[in-house]
């Protein structure tokens, strides 16, 4: 076994960390190295700018103990340099011999007085993050899955969708900013806009554009029940028969505008069948609510 010696030289931590994309790429598939918990802490890094962070920073944002990120970035690193079994970091000098997140991030100190590291993910892990896609799948908020479902280029030859009338375990929420977000998977929202044939549902003629990346209407997923009240249903409310495609007109007044309960009124009638099925169960009444109740 070949040990690889981790010094700070500069203000930052040095150790000659060779994997490769390749390797990154197997790794990452492989559950018993990329658990679900390591991933979800290691894209708490991913989607910050330069893929950096400091610990601290992220304790903050996601309202943990900053040591908690941490821990779970050097039992990942352990995993993949057991899993690799060519090489051992071991820290000299400052550094604790038994160092092992280096595997995983570089680290430079910042701000001379407070000395706080910021951590940034190696770019090799970040090349294969993004050619397996791995954090592709969700977003959080709603913005955000409007963006990259632009961003994923929706194809014409998709075939059409057909609802599946089955209900979907909700997913686990995660904390950002002291808040609790539902993720909403890509796909979903894709078959969503397929099955309303990129048209607006309240009302066909609604004028709408053309995709700049696709021959395909631009139209938006809508969560008739929105995601927010996640927490108040037992089953999944990101399922294709709870998500309407609407042009962005109708879709900024449904959340901003004047009119929305005649709106809902037309979406409820439509859905109610198939939101029964699937086992969402409201009435017209009490959807109208949620709306008024809280910024949707
Ligand atoms: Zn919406
Ligand atoms: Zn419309």
């Amino acid at each position: 076994m070949i040990e690889k010696i981790c010094e700070i030289i500069d203000n930052e931590y040095s150790c000659d960390i060779d994997i490769t994309v390749e390797e990154w790429k197997e790794l990452l598939n492989n559950p018993n190295v990329f658990d679900d918990k390591s991933k979800e802490a290691l894209k708490k890094w991913y989607i910050e700018p330069g893929h950096s962070a400091t610990c601290s920073d992220i304790g903050k944002k996601y309202n943990e103990h900053s040591m908690s990120a941490n821990g779970v970035i050097n039992g990942l690193a352990g995993r993949v340099q057991k899993e690799l079994g060519r090489f051992e970091v071991k820290g000299i000098g400052n550094i604790a011999p038994g160092t092992r997140f280096i595997v995983v991030m570089k680290s430079k100190m910042i701000g001379a007085k407070s000395k706080k590291w910021i951590w940034t993910i190696r770019e090799e892990l970040v090349q294969a993050i993004e050619e397996l896609k791995i954090f592709q799948e969700d977003s959080y908020t709603d913005e955000e899955l409007i963006m990259n479902i632009e961003e994923s280029c929706i194809s014409s030859s998709t075939p059409p969708f057909e609802y599946m009338g089955v209900s979907k375990k909700k997913r686990q929420p995660v904390s950002i900013l002291n808040k609790l977000l539902y993720p909403r998977s890509h796909k979903v929202s894709k078959n969503a806009l397929r099955h309303a044939n990129y048209m607006c549902e309240i009302d066909n003629n609604h004028p709408t554009f053309t995709r700049r990346n696709s021959e395909l209407n631009y139209t938006e997923p809508h969560h008739l029940i929105p995601m927010s009240y996640q927490g108040d249903f037992n089953v999944s409310l990101d399922v294709e028969e709870n998500i309407v495609s609407l042009c962005c007109n109708c879709h900024k007044q449904i959340h901003l505008g004047q009119g929305f309960e005649i709106m809902l009124k037309k979406m409820y009638g439509e859905r109610k069948d198939l939101l029964t099925k699937v086992g969402i169960h409201i009435s017209l009444n009490d959807l109208i609510i949620l709306y008024k109740k809280e910024k949707v």
